[in-house]
Protein backbone atom coordinates (compact mmCIF):
# COMPACT_ATOMS: atom_id res chain seq x y z
CA UNK A 1 0.00 0.00 0.00
CA UNK A 2 1.06 3.52 -0.42
CA UNK A 3 0.89 6.22 1.64
CA UNK A 4 -1.28 9.25 1.58
CA UNK A 5 1.72 11.45 1.34
CA UNK A 6 3.64 9.40 -1.34
CA UNK A 7 -0.03 9.78 -3.22
CA UNK A 8 -0.24 13.68 -2.72
CA UNK A 9 -3.86 12.21 -1.29
CA UNK A 10 -5.71 15.94 -0.79
CA UNK A 11 -9.18 16.62 0.68
CA UNK A 12 -9.91 20.11 -1.20
CA UNK A 13 -12.38 22.18 0.99
CA UNK A 14 -14.41 22.09 -2.29
CA UNK A 15 -14.35 18.97 -3.12
CA UNK A 16 -13.05 20.00 -6.74
CA UNK A 17 -9.73 18.95 -8.65
CA UNK A 18 -10.13 20.67 -11.85
CA UNK A 19 -7.95 23.76 -13.03
CA UNK A 20 -10.24 25.95 -12.58
CA UNK A 21 -10.42 25.25 -8.54
CA UNK A 22 -6.24 25.59 -8.99
CA UNK A 23 -4.00 28.15 -7.76
CA UNK A 24 -1.50 28.09 -10.83
CA UNK A 25 -4.87 28.60 -13.48
CA UNK A 26 -4.22 31.76 -15.21
CA UNK A 27 -7.77 31.79 -16.20
CA UNK A 28 -7.95 34.59 -18.62
CA UNK A 29 -5.97 33.01 -20.90
CA UNK A 30 -6.30 29.37 -19.96
CA UNK A 31 -3.00 28.47 -18.94
CA UNK A 32 -0.99 27.40 -15.72
CA UNK A 33 1.66 29.00 -13.90
CA UNK A 34 4.16 25.53 -14.23
CA UNK A 35 3.26 24.73 -17.67
CA UNK A 36 3.93 26.48 -20.80
CA UNK A 37 2.78 29.29 -22.72
CA UNK A 38 2.37 26.95 -25.21
CA UNK A 39 0.12 24.57 -23.62
CA UNK A 40 -3.33 25.35 -23.33
CA UNK A 41 -5.22 24.31 -20.37
CA UNK A 42 -8.84 23.52 -19.81
CA UNK A 43 -10.69 24.61 -17.23
CA UNK A 44 -12.05 21.22 -16.61
CA UNK A 45 -8.52 19.83 -16.66
CA UNK A 46 -6.50 18.17 -13.64
CA UNK A 47 -2.70 16.88 -12.99
CA UNK A 48 -0.99 15.76 -9.95
CA UNK A 49 0.65 19.40 -8.94
CA UNK A 50 -3.17 20.57 -8.33
CA UNK A 51 -3.34 23.32 -5.69
CA UNK A 52 -6.42 24.24 -4.39
CA UNK A 53 -7.04 28.25 -4.07
CA UNK A 54 -7.34 31.29 -6.05
CA UNK A 55 -7.22 31.70 -9.75
CA UNK A 56 -4.59 33.66 -10.81
CA UNK A 57 -2.70 33.38 -7.02
CA UNK A 58 0.99 32.74 -8.83
CA UNK A 59 0.45 35.42 -11.92
CA UNK A 60 0.10 34.97 -14.87
CA UNK A 61 3.40 34.41 -16.60
CA UNK A 62 3.61 30.27 -17.45
CA UNK A 63 6.96 29.31 -16.20
CA UNK A 64 7.47 26.43 -17.95
CA UNK A 65 8.83 24.31 -15.16
CA UNK A 66 6.94 20.79 -16.32
CA UNK A 67 5.27 19.31 -19.43
CA UNK A 68 1.96 18.01 -19.29
CA UNK A 69 3.63 14.12 -19.42
CA UNK A 70 5.39 15.62 -16.47
CA UNK A 71 2.72 16.86 -14.48
CA UNK A 72 0.37 14.02 -15.42
CA UNK A 73 -2.04 16.35 -17.13
CA UNK A 74 -5.13 15.18 -18.27
CA UNK A 75 -8.54 16.45 -19.92
CA UNK A 76 -12.15 14.67 -19.88
CA UNK A 77 -11.82 13.59 -15.60
CA UNK A 78 -15.40 14.75 -14.74
CA UNK A 79 -14.71 16.25 -11.77
CA UNK A 80 -12.31 13.79 -10.55
CA UNK A 81 -12.62 12.44 -7.27
CA UNK A 82 -12.41 9.19 -5.09
CA UNK A 83 -15.98 8.68 -5.74
CA UNK A 84 -15.09 8.63 -9.24
CA UNK A 85 -11.91 6.30 -8.94
CA UNK A 86 -11.83 2.56 -9.95
CA UNK A 87 -9.51 2.23 -6.65
CA UNK A 88 -12.07 3.21 -3.87
CA UNK A 89 -14.37 1.05 -2.17
CA UNK A 90 -18.26 2.58 -1.24
CA UNK A 91 -18.93 0.04 1.01
CA UNK A 92 -15.78 0.81 3.32
CA UNK A 93 -14.58 4.28 2.13
CA UNK A 94 -11.39 2.46 1.55
CA UNK A 95 -9.01 1.89 -1.65
CA UNK A 96 -7.21 -0.72 -3.18
CA UNK A 97 -3.91 1.11 -3.43
CA UNK A 98 -3.75 3.96 -0.77
CA UNK A 99 -3.99 3.52 3.14
CA UNK A 100 -6.48 4.97 4.83
CA UNK A 101 -4.79 4.47 8.02
CA UNK A 102 -1.57 6.33 7.06
CA UNK A 103 -1.10 10.19 8.08
CA UNK A 104 -2.82 12.52 6.15
CA UNK A 105 -6.03 14.18 5.29
CA UNK A 106 -9.18 12.50 6.82
CA UNK A 107 -7.74 10.09 9.27
CA UNK A 108 -9.10 6.12 8.54
CA UNK A 109 -10.86 6.79 5.59
CA UNK A 110 -10.23 7.35 2.04
CA UNK A 111 -13.28 10.25 1.35
CA UNK A 112 -15.26 9.75 -1.64
CA UNK A 113 -14.77 13.76 -1.73
CA UNK A 114 -10.78 13.48 -1.75
CA UNK A 115 -8.39 12.51 -4.29
CA UNK A 116 -4.62 11.57 -5.35
CA UNK A 117 -2.21 11.58 -7.97
CA UNK A 118 -2.84 7.93 -8.58
CA UNK A 119 -6.43 8.61 -9.45
CA UNK A 120 -7.84 6.74 -12.47
CA UNK A 121 -11.59 6.81 -13.86
CA UNK A 122 -13.85 4.54 -12.94
CA UNK A 123 -15.65 2.93 -15.86
CA UNK A 124 -19.50 3.19 -14.27
CA UNK A 125 -19.03 5.92 -11.11
CA UNK A 126 -16.35 7.83 -13.00
CA UNK A 127 -19.41 9.04 -15.82
CA UNK A 128 -21.73 9.69 -13.40
CA UNK A 129 -22.71 12.55 -12.03
CA UNK A 130 -22.70 14.28 -7.96
CA UNK A 131 -26.31 13.72 -7.93
CA UNK A 132 -26.67 10.29 -8.82
CA UNK A 133 -23.40 9.14 -6.91
CA UNK A 134 -25.17 10.69 -3.73
CA UNK A 135 -28.21 9.17 -3.72
CA UNK A 136 -26.68 5.54 -3.99
CA UNK A 137 -26.51 4.21 0.18
CA UNK A 138 -23.17 3.90 0.41
CA UNK A 139 -22.32 7.74 0.27
CA UNK A 140 -24.88 8.19 3.10
CA UNK A 141 -22.42 8.49 5.82
CA UNK A 142 -21.60 11.21 8.60
CA UNK A 143 -17.93 11.79 9.12
S1 LIG B 1 -2.49 21.88 -14.87
FE1 LIG B 1 -2.23 21.24 -12.74
S2 LIG B 1 -1.12 22.91 -11.71
FE2 LIG B 1 -1.95 23.70 -13.67
S3 LIG B 1 -3.92 24.62 -13.19
FE3 LIG B 1 -4.34 22.49 -13.77
S4 LIG B 1 -4.30 21.33 -11.83
FE4 LIG B 1 -3.32 23.31 -11.44
S1 LIG C 1 -9.54 6.18 -4.49
FE1 LIG C 1 -8.24 6.79 -6.24
S2 LIG C 1 -8.00 9.00 -6.04
FE2 LIG C 1 -8.72 8.23 -4.05
S3 LIG C 1 -6.89 7.81 -2.83
FE3 LIG C 1 -7.40 5.92 -3.92
S4 LIG C 1 -6.19 5.97 -5.82
FE4 LIG C 1 -6.26 8.03 -4.97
Amino acid sequence: MISKGSALYLHAPKGCYDCDDCAMFIDYSHRCAIHSSNDYISPEGSCGYFVPGMVNSFGDDPKSLVTKQESGYVEDVNEASCKRCKAWSAEGWDCAVVDKDSAGDDPGIIHPDACCCLWQKDPIRGNMPDAAIEATEYIKREV
